[in-house]
């Protein structure tokens, strides 16, 4: 039974488990889940359809929009934010990106490890400080 079981949809359809045949094993919540429940994308993401979950798709796009940006301007010595012009002055631990004093700052963030939130201090980019509750939810 329990070899079944583990091959079944695991998110709610009204007040139960939905139970229909898994399609996929979303990357973000470790859930499974059927069709009508996620999306395997072509480039193999398996996503749920789970608010907190979508979120994390939309913002890992958004981010790597942001991390693009910031790289160009890197290259041409810049802070990473669009028409910023003061000196380099750190490294951000989440983008690589580099950005002026005013732009990193050390700030105390939050992160997941094996489903427990932990803390730790970390330069972030003002843009990796802004999106990190999206990714501390589970
Ligand atoms: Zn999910
Ligand atoms: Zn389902
Ligand atoms: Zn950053
Ligand atoms: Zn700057």
């Amino acid at each position: 039974m329990t070899l079944v079981e583990t091959h079944i949809c695991q998110l709610k359809r009204r007040f139960r488990t939905c139970g229909a045949g898994a399609a996929g094993l979303c990357q973000y919540c470790n859930r499974l889940f059927c069709d009508d429940h996620g999306v395997v994308q072509d480039d193999r993401q398996e996503i749920c359809t789970r608010r907190f979950c979508q979120d994390k798709r939309r913002d890992l796009i958004r981010h790597l929009e942001y991390k693009e940006a910031v790289e160009s301007r890197n290259e041409r010595r810049l802070c990473g934010i669009e028409s910023c012009s003061r000196i380099l002055g750190g490294r951000c631990a989440r983008c690589d990106g580099y950005f002026c004093g005013r732009h990193v700052e050390p700030r105390e963030e939050m992160y997941l490890q094996n489903r427990v939130r932990m803390r730790r201090m970390a330069s972030l980019c003002h843009h990796c400080w802004a999106r990190r509750p999206i990714w501390v939810r589970t």
